[in-house]
């Protein structure tokens, strides 16, 4: 079976450079596409609270018959949960939702900079979690830089990554490299934007000539650039197709022509901005 690499985040923790994300996916599919997922190879998961699908996904876990420690999970605390005793038994109830007694990875899903809560409460509720060995390392999403240097400044433990929006229409490179600085892993959401930069010229052109798709080929620049992907797809053909990243590679030169194609364009919310919080 291919064997997909690691990355060592900044605790010591390591999570495979490419998992399977369930944002999306229905909660009474979500078993059976994270089984398909595991089937495939998959190691790593990427749920959250708002997903609404922890259960499944739990549920997939066991009965996949894989043991516990081969597999990471990652989960995000929902928006409308940031004060410190809201963010706590939000956490336990994901760990009942998975019916585990650890994740590997938690995450702030949101930092809602324009409300009236405060991330930098939220982030020490979770560095209490951390610290009880519940969550195997703590990150952030959706942070922009002034979020994480506001933790840099003020918090104790460093997040192992920040999740945010990285496809070839949105680069973000200064934020990657405000997190190389700062040994704050990078994992690229909607890493092929729900499917919006598949027919793109220039993907379709290097696609071509490498003999591999345009999915696959803005997977491997995403692995080629260090980051951390989880394409999601409920169909197993493509579940299959973005797995089998580890027999080619990209030039430098198609690596720079795809990064080239950055128009700083969104799929989804501006983090400086979103203010969801979920009735
Ligand atoms: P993706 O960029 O992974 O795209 C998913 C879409 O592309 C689906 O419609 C899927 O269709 C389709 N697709 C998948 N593979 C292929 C393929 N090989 N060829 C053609 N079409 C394909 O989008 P997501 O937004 O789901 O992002 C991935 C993960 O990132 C999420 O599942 C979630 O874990 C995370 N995420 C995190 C966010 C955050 O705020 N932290 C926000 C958004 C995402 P189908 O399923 O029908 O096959």
């Amino acid at each position: 079976m291919t064997s997909i690499p690691t990355i060592t985040l900044n605790n010591g923790v390591e999570i495979p450079q490419l998992g399977f994300g369930v944002y999306q996916v229905e909660p009474d599919q979500t078993k059976d596409a994270t089984l398909t997922a595991l089937e495939v190879g998959y190691r790593h998961i990427d749920t959250a609270q708002m997903y609404g699908n922890e259960a499944g996904v739990g549920e997939a876990l066991r009965e996949s018959g894989i043991d516990r420690s081969e597999i990471f999970v990652t989960s995000k605390l929902n928006n409308g949960f940031h004060r410190r005793d809201d963010a706590l038994k939000a956490f336990d109830g994901t760990l009942d939702a998975l019916k585990a007694d650890f994740v590997d990875l938690f995450l702030i899903h949101w930092p809602l900079p324009t409300t009236d809560v405060d991330y930098l409460e939220t982030w020490k509720a979770l560095e209490e979690i951390y610290a009880t060995g519940r969550a195997k390392a703590i990150g952030v999403s959706n942070f922009q830089q002034a979020h994480l240097q506001r933790l840099l400044d003020e918090a104790d433990v460093v997040p192992a990554v920040n999740q945010i929006e990285v496809h070839p229409y949105l680069a973000n490179d200064s934020l990657r490299l405000f997190g190389v600085e700062h040994g704050i892993h990078t994992e690229a959401w909607s890493p092929i934007a729900q499917g919006k930069v598949l027919e793109d010229p220039t993907l379709v052109e290097i696609a071509e000539r490498v003999g591999k798709s345009t999915a696959q080929v803005t997977l491997r620049w995403h692995v080629q650039r260090g980051d951390i992907v989880f394409p999601k797809s409920v169909t197993r053909s493509r579940v299959e197709e973005n797995f089998a990243l580890f027999d080619f590679e990209l030039s430098d030169v198609d690596v720079a022509a795809i990064t080239d194609l950055d128009k700083g364009e969104r799929t989804g919310p501006d983090p400086d901005t979103f203010d969801y919080i979920p009735s």
